[in-house]
């Protein structure tokens, strides 16, 4: 058996991230909870651990906690941020709320040479997101980085195998994190790293041609990325046997049922049983009235599942719904172990409870954004197609705040249209991740013609972001801001401000709702 490194889960949103990185390293992880670590370290026998993030504080009484035994087995361990805390809280530190939180990119200034450090620059750009610091490190600890705001950035007893780190290493914004867990694996724990991954769409072929059988399927496609790579797999798997149903729910961007249509209908590149469903006022009638996020997204994860019921009965026994769920789906959605609900995905926390499908089949479920581009250029989807922009499954929903009215549809469209036109006229779309406009709730004052408005602001949006777990707000040139605005006021009725926003991820999102 492979050597192996334990992730013990206490409910980081980046914990498959640090077992990625891991595993990109050549050394196999697995992700365990915290209340099963202590049986899973007696049965696999790893030979380093690493304790994860999460949202609670340890000084709390319900606080996810570990017998303190976990350090000294003689295992190495790597704490990381709530993992941190909670390594310098059991053996005699102390731990408090920080009187200056850090959230996003922030300047960590090594001190003391370590193995955790080899080779990682004295100044290197970090992710922090904490409300809580290290104020007093635990006896034996000596502290190795330090931020402005943070004493306690990274500390270790050596002589023990035990360190800790208050930033994120697993997230790719954390310039040098990579070399740090490589570190971790390599120069504490002694790996060799003989571990090879699999070819992801080969295995998934296989297994999903296994299961199917001679069953039949729907794929609930909406033309992004993921739906479309799973789609495109799906019917390497099982070809006919496989039915794409795309909803179009009155919640698109400008003209994109039309596009998608034309990619997979029947004039389209692929041989697929295609069906488009135009559902635009049932969506429209059930979120009428409608306010709060969470609600407005179960509203639309219910619906959808009852359209693709529909057409599901009229192919007559499908026994298989696709979907083309991705792992920040399932962490955000409070379902990626210990982790708490951010926001419920259309196609995970937003389910409803009875779903008249013998099973939901989710192929690309524990990948990242980027993972699944790869496996969709291994299929020979576009590159057109693989690296289009997200799309989130309830579509502009999410991004008009507050009440979703058709009339405020269309202005989100228009604006968006305009947004993205203009900057791929500059060329300045090189390098983001996503884009967009969306519509706040905000109605503020103007003066339009001499008269006084009294209308909605346009917020827009552009980050930096390659697995969407972290992100950075992007610098639009200003010449290609202004122009937009321009347009925006003079070409969308009701709309006489324009505001940029410039927050990462975290403590954004990269949607709105
Ligand atoms: N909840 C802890 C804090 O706020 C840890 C956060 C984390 O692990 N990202 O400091």
């Amino acid at each position: 058996m492979s050597e192996l490194v334990l992730v013990i889960d206490f409910g980081g949103q980046y914990n498959q991230l640090i077992a990625r990185r891991v595993r990109e390293n050549h050394v196999y992880t697995e992700i365990v909870s915290y209340t099963k670590a202590m049986d899973a370290i007696r049965e696999k026998k790893p030979v380093g651990l690493i304790l994860t993030g999460g949202p609670n504080s340890v000084y709390l009484p319900d606080s996810a906690t570990i017998d303190p035994a976990i350090f000294s087995l003689g295992i190495p361990v790597l704490g990381i941020c709530y993992g941190a805390q909670l390594m310098s809280h059991l053996l005699g530190g102390h731990v408090s709320h920080a009187p200056e939180r850090e959230y996003g990119k922030t300047e960590v200034l090594v001190d003391k040479d370590s193995e955790l450090f080899h080779d990682v620059s004295r100044n290197t750009i970090c992710w922090m997101s904490h409300n809580d610091f290290i104020d007093t490190p635990a006896p034996g600890f000596t502290i190795t980085a330090h931020t402005e705001n943070c004493p306690v950035a990274a500390a270790e007893d050596a002589s023990r195998g035990l360190y800790l780190v208050q930033f994120h290493p697993e997230v790719l914004h954390t310039q040098e994190g990579s070399k740090m867990l490589s570190n971790f694996v390599y120069r504490v724990c002694g790996c060799k790293g003989d571990w090879k991954m699999d070819s992801f769409v080969e295995t998934s072929v296989r297994s999903l041609r296994e299961k199917i059988g001679a069953g039949r399927v729907l794929c609930a496609l909406s033309g992004g990325v993921d739906s479309s790579v799973a789609a495109v797999m799906l019917a390497k798997a099982v070809g006919k046997q496989l039915t794409c149903v795309f909803v179009d729910h009155g919640l698109l961007r400008k003209d994109e049922g039309d596009e998608v249509e034309a990619v997979f209908g029947p004039n389209g590149a692929y041989d697929l049983n295609f069906v488009r469903v135009n559902a635009q006022q049932r969506f429209y009638d059930k979120l009428a009235g409608v306010e709060e996020p969470e609600k407005k997204r179960k509203i639309i994860g219910e619906e959808f599942i009852r359209v693709f019921e529909e057409e599901a009965k009229k192919i007559g026994a499908v026994d298989f719904l696709v979907q083309g769920t991705i792992y920040p789906d399932v962490v955000e959605s409070g379902l990626g172990g210990e982790s708490a609900v951010i926001k419920s995905h259309h196609n995970v926390g937003g389910l409803p409870d009875c779903v008249d499908f013998k099973e939901i089949v989710e192929p690309l479920r524990d990948l990242f954004k980027d993972e699944v581009r790869a496996a969709g250029r291994e299929l020979g989807l576009p590159e057109t197609l693989v690296s289009r922009q997200p799309f989130p499954g309830p579509g502009l929903a999410v991004r008009i705040i507050g009440e979703v009215t058709p009339e405020k549809v269309k202005m989100v469209q228009e604006a968006d249209a305009i947004f993205r036109e203009e900057v791929a006229k500059a060329g300045a779309e090189k390098g983001l991740g996503q884009y967009f406009a969306a519509l706040t709730n905000m109605r503020s004052v103007g003066v339009m013609g001499d008269e006084r408005t009294y209308d909605y602001a346009v917020a827009l949006r552009a980050v930096l972001t390659t697995d969407f777990m972290t992100a950075e707000s992007a610098q639009i040139p200003w010449e290609v801001l202004s122009v937009v605005t321009s347009r925006i006021v003079n070409e969308v009725p009701h709309v006489n401000r324009v505001l940029y926003d410039c927050t990462g991820k975290p403590p954004a999102t990269i949607e709105f709702e």
